[in-house]
């Protein structure tokens, strides 16, 4: 069994970006938009900022009270639109429910459109003509084609169905030739379908979901669930575990990625990945 750590494949490709922006001299400026305290979410942008320090590239967050309304984060994005200093724009999500992610998403300048999100970029990302994906989405294909993991014609199922995680992957597993099935709350044979997976990505949120007889022997299992646990033993009260149960389906798997230290580290790679992207054009553009 091959564990696909992403640790070191998300490291070294944070390294080859810091070494881009250093020798090609380019300027990337992040805003990060952050509404409300919620604690995953903040350590989640605390994590962007501190990769996007090491790289070289200057990050900025805007921590937004919870009862910021709709109009102010429209506000705010549009600032940073015209703001020439700004390469790359990302609202951290979820949103308070007050705030509609779909207009939020949609005010963002496409060309500053870090996650991939706007319908421009996620058009072209099902039409097969990217300029940035989805972070998460592109971090999987990274660690997939790392470890030569060959995805024509084999079946792949996905759990969740996503604008972050579920739809952008199924596209991208589809580009690569597999066959891509997309399960949700409303599926009725899950099991079965999980069972027919070679390539089985579960992205639903759910602890621990995914166990061995939901997984075809031989699979190579990728696991996006980020779930905090109760756990009494530890400081913190709790612990991170994925959608898939790590320990009775790795016995079964072919290659598995650990939670943590699998598909996380990669989204965070993969941001500034599409951030230097962005800067680039922005740089070519304003040449
Ligand atoms: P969402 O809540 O937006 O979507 C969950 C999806 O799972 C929905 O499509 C939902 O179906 C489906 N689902 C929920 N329960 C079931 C079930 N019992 N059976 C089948 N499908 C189900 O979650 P996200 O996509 O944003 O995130 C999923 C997980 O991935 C979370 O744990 C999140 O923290 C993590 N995550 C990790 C990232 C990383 O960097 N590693 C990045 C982003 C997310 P329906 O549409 O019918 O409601």
């Amino acid at each position: 069994m091959i564990n696909l750590e992403g640790k070191e494949v998300a490291m070294a490709h944070r390294e080859k970006i810091k070494r881009e922006i250093e020798e090609q001299g380019i300027e990337a400026g992040l805003a990060v938009i952050l509404v409300g305290d919620d604690p995953a979410s903040k350590s989640y942008v605390a994590s962007k900022e501190k990769a996007c320090r090491e790289a070289g590239i200057r990050s900025i967050v805007f921590q937004l009270k919870k009862e910021t309304s709709e109009e102010e984060v429209l506000k705010k994005i549009e600032e940073l639109n015209l703001d020439a200093s700004i390469t790359g724009i990302l609202v951290q999500i979820p949103l308070p429910d007050h705030i509609d992610e779909n207009r939020v998403v949609e005010k963002i300048d496409p060309w500053k459109d870090v996650d991939g999100l706007h319908p421009f970029n996620f058009g072209k990302l099902f039409m097969g003509n990217s300029v940035v994906e989805p972070c998460t989405p592109k971090g999987i294909i990274h660690v997939l084609d790392h470890y030569k993991i060959d995805l024509a014609g084999k079946n792949a199922v996905v759990l969740g169905r996503s604008n972050i995680v579920g739809k952008p992957i199924a596209a991208l597993l589809l580009q690569r030739n597999a066959t891509v099935t997309i399960c949700h709350s409303k599926t009725k044979n899950l099991k079965e379908l999980s069972l027919s997976a070679d390539i089985l990505v579960a992205a639903i949120g759910k602890p621990l979901f995914v166990t061995a007889e939901m997984v075809k022997e031989g699979a190579v299992v990728i696991d996006v669930g980020i779930n905090r646990i109760e756990d009494k033993t530890k400081l913190s009260g709790y612990r991170v575990v994925g959608d898939v149960d790590f320990e009775s389906v790795s016995r079964k798997a072919s290659a598995i990625t650990p939670v943590p230290g699998g598909v996380g580290l990669l989204t965070i790679a993969m941001l500034l990945d599409n951030t230097l992207t962005l800067a680039r054009i922005q740089q070519a553009k304003a040449a």
